[in-house]
Order: C-alpha cells, then sequence, then structure tokens
C-alpha cells in the first residue's frame, strides 16, 4: 500500500512535466471509446490500447457482465452507458473480456460459489448460458458476445444503433501474451487478431 501512497504522492510532478495535457483535460474529455472490462488487475485498458488520458472512457464489472437494463431501478452500469452515449458522445462501445477470467472460470470449473453471495448473484444469469465443454478461453470468447450483444438493451444503445451512430466491438485479450482478438462476423464469428 505504501507504494501507492509514495507514487500518488509524486504524481503532481509528473503531471507538472506535461502542463499542456492537463490543462487541456481539465477543459473536458471526448474519449474515443466507451471501453467495458473485467475488474481484474490484469486488464489496463490504456496500457492494451495507448489510450492517453481523457481517451477512453471505462466500464469495469466484474467478468465484464453487461447487466439487464431495468427502466425501473437502472443501475451504475447503465448510467455509465447511458453518459458515455448520450453526454460525450461516444461512438464505439468496446467489450473486451481476457483469458483466465476468475469470474468465468468459476463457471466453467463449477465452483462453490456459497461463501460469496455477491459474485454468486451477479454471475447467476450468465451461468445458465455459459458454454462450459470446452475450457476458460473458449467460454470468455462465447460470454464477452453475449455481453456486446446485450447492451441493445439499453435505451441509448439502440437509438444510437437505429442511427448509425454507434458501432459494437467484441475483444479478448489475453494476459499472458498480450494479443488482443476481435470478434469478426465475416469469419464466420470466430475471433481473429486485431
Ligand atoms: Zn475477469
Amino acid at each position: 500500500m505504501q507504494l501507492l501512497v509514495d507514487n500518488a504522492r509524486s504524481f503532481p510532478d509528473w503531471v507538472a512535466r506535461r502542463p499542456e495535457m492537463f490543462r487541456d483535460l481539465a477543459a473536458g474529455q471526448t474519449p474515443m471509446a466507451l471501453f467495458i472490462t473485467c475488474s481484474d488487475a490484469r486488464v489496463i485498458p490504456s496500457l492494451i490500447t495507448g489510450a492517453r488520458p481523457g481517451e477512453l472512457f471505462e466500464l469495469r464489472t466484474a467478468g465484464n457482465i453487461v447487466p439487464p437494463y431495468d427502466p425501473e431501478r437502472p443501475g451504475g452500469e447503465a448510467a455509465t452507458i447511458e453518459y458515455a452515449l448520450c453526454v460525450l458522445g461516444v461512438r464505439h462501445i468496446i467489450v473486451c473480456g481476457h483469458s483466465h477470467c476468475g469470474a468465468v472460470g468459476a463457471l466453467v470449473h463449477g465452483d462453490d460459489l456459497t461463501p460469496l453471495p455477491a459474485v454468486r448473484t451477479w454471475l447467476r444469469p450468465t451461468a445458465r448460458e455459459l458454454p462450459v465443454a470446452h475450457g476458460v478461453a473458449h467460454a470468455v470468447r462465447h460470454h464477452v458476445v453475449r455481453q456486446r450483444d446485450a447492451l441493445v438493451d439499453h435505451p441509448a444503445v439502440r437509438d444510437r444503433l437505429a442511427r448509425d451512430l454507434l458501432s459494437l466491438h467484441a475483444w479478448y485479450y489475453e494476459v499472458d501474451t498480450g494479443v488482443v482478438s476481435a470478434h469478426d462476423p465475416r469469419a464466420g464469428g470466430e475471433f481473429t487478431p486485431l
């Protein structure tokens, strides 16, 4: 923890060496995409994509799950998606799953989630539709496509897709190699390297 505190204390020095960049950030953000991925500490969107501060709007959830839109009680995920589209005018949403995912892995391996009631409840809808016979990597790829497609449940997404103002992407990131592949409808729905 002390390392984190020390780095946070010295961060203003780093910023001071880039005054124009951070002055511009204070004026507002114009992210190129909404990047939805797992909370996993090994997945670092800006490192993977080379995005600089202000260039990626992020939504991170356990297992990069996009929960169904509930018009009566829209949650934080729905608020993030709505803000990205309606306020920031984001034109691309990337849903990125990853290898060695603990959330998907728990479902594939049939782990007992009784001690983790919040995790169990969160993963339950995913568990019902996840193919588990071909390992974690296969399950994650299938899962990512499902989560990308679930985005159309959100009114702001549906509206912008209908007006051709938005593109949805499903990516898979390999933690140990750094390779990113994308779901490619032209390749029969296979994931192919970017
Ligand atoms: Zn994960």
